[in-house]
């Protein structure tokens, strides 16, 4: 391969505590969390808005929010929940205590109000947002990151920091530090697909009535689709008339290869548009849909992943384990979408997804504080989807829920990080755990312990 070495000098930005990479669910939950602690921060998000797929990517449902009794998604995510509810961001005739409490339930909500209510949480929070900026290099020492570097429409600058938060959910800051991680397709024989999600309006609900799977089904035995794909993942409701259109695999496309990637836009397209045709024809209620937009960002349900501190295993969440240093409980199911049409694959999802282990009433396992860790850093965290975690686990917490519960964690870990020197890799974590419960997360561990739990002990 033919190389060039780019050598500049470029300007420093100003000196922030901590510096944190993405704006998704984890990322601007990490930003505000430390803000809102004192901590002078800085979020660097490649689009124009907060909230990742939840908004960009226009994956606007969030999933499993409590246990059948009680919300389990505390904290900031529950705050979200609560000031959505409030400004006419999930619909007003939700019954929002049930939305909170119900066993794998969840709701859609507006992505367009999700934007402007994180806007607004950063600018309360103190929070320095830095849009259409792009994480392009880092600078470290040994397990210590000194700054990074960046491009936006002023160039190349370097960002200096005492702490930083990799919430780009493909893990970009982690792998420029070398940080050991696992690659879908590289160290798997398949990559879940991705779904490049669309906007829809002018649907009428009350005559909704059929179930999109069995529908689809018969489509493709009509020859209505270019794949025969029987798993439509949903089309969730935003409001009175509009939904999310969640459709349409992108069988191994590859996030981390931009040329992978740049198909599967342009595939994404195709598909989204033949589900809205199919849908405008064969589901009631349907008739006079308006297909609105396709997303701006890709639906990637995997890419990369750190192997920290402790990897999250799905012996783990068969025993529904609770861990003395756990900063977030959850009851998602395992998730792995099918990686191609066989019969065998829908077999296998379904029976993943809604039978075997499946969390009951009640049940939860824990999200321990060393996924977020990578192994031995000491002013390094991740946030979110690329979090430690095993092919099975992962696919059960990558939902937003989940990610801004780890996100809140990241960025109070911090935040206690600067104030008392301890390492991430060797932080108090039942200081942690305290600081968290007094924010409002549901942690219902008896016991703490000041070590966090580590995968070799
Ligand atoms: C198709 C699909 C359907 C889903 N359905 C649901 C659902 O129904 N319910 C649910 O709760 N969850 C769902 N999820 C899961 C969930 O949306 C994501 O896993 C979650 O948003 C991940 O959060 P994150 O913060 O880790 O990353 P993301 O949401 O991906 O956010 C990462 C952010 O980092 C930014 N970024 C990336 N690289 C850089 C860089 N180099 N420099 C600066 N910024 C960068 C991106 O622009 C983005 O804003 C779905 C996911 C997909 C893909």
């Amino acid at each position: 391969m033919e190389t060039y070495t780019l050598t500049r000098t470029i300007p420093v930005d100003a000196s922030f505590d901590i510096a944190v990479l993405g704006g998704g669910p984890g990322g601007a939950a990490a930003a505000i969390c430390a803000g809102r602690l004192g901590a002078k921060v800085v979020l660097v998000e490649a689009t124009g808005c907060l909230g990742g797929m939840g908004t960009a990517g226009l994956v606007s449902a969030w999933s499993d929010l409590g246990d059948g009794d009680r919300t389990i998604a505390g904290g900031i995510m529950s705050e979200i929940l609560r000031r959505m509810h409030e400004i006419g961001g999930i619909r007003q005739e939700a019954d929002l205590n049930a939305i909170c409490t119900a066993l794998h339930g969840g709701s859609g909500f507006q992505p367009e109000a999700l934007k402007r209510l994180l806007d607004q949480m950063c600018i309360d929070a103190g929070v320095e947002i830095r849009y259409m900026t792009r994480l392009i290099d880092v600078d470290f020492d040994g397990a210590t990151v000194n700054g990074v570097i960046v491009n936006n429409v002023e160039g190349h600058s370097y960002i200096k920091a005492k702490a930083f938060i990799d919430a780009t959910g493909d893990a970009v800051l982690s792998d420029l530090c070398g940080v050991p991680c696992f690659e879908a397709g590289r160290d798997s024989a398949h990559i879940m697909p991705p779904t490049l999600c669309a906007a829809l309006a002018e649907i009428d609900f009350s005559r909704w009535s059929r179930n999109t799977d069995e529908a689809v089904r018969q489509g493709i035995a009509e020859g209505f689709f270019t794949q025969n794909d029987r798993h439509v993942p949903g089309i969730f409701r935003s409001g009175k008339s509009t939904a999310i259109q969640n459709a349409g695999h992108l069988f191994e496309m590859n996030a981390l290869n931009c040329r992978s990637l740049s198909d599967g836009y342009i595939k994404g397209r195709l598909l989204a548009d033949e589900y809205y045709r199919f849908f405008r024809q064969a589901m009631p209620g349907c008739e006079e849909m308006v297909f609105v937009a396709t997303a701006s960002l890709m639906g990637i349900r995997e890419s990369r992943r750190i192997h920290g501190e402790y990897e999250l295993n799905y012996a783990d969440f068969v025993a529904r384990r609770a861990f003395p240093d756990q900063i977030a409980v959850y009851n998602k199911s395992v998730d792995i979408h099918v990686y191609d049409t066989s019969d065998e694959q829908y077999a296998r999802y379904s029976a993943e997804f809604l039978d075997v282990d499946r969390p009951k009433r009640g049940e939860t396992y824990g999200l321990p504080y060393g996924i977020l860790v990578p192994k031995a850093w000491s002013n390094l965290w991740v946030a979110g989807r690329c979090n430690s975690s095993d092919a099975k686990v992962s696919a059960a917490i990558r939902d937003q829920p989940a990610c801004y519960m780890m996100g809140q964690a990241a960025g109070t870990a911090a935040v206690q990080s600067l104030r008392t020197g301890q390492p991430a890799c060797d932080l108090n974590t039942q200081t942690l755990i305290e600081t968290l419960r007094t924010a409002g997360a549901y942690l219902p561990q008896e016991s703490t312990s000041a070590k966090m739990t580590r995968s070799d002990g």
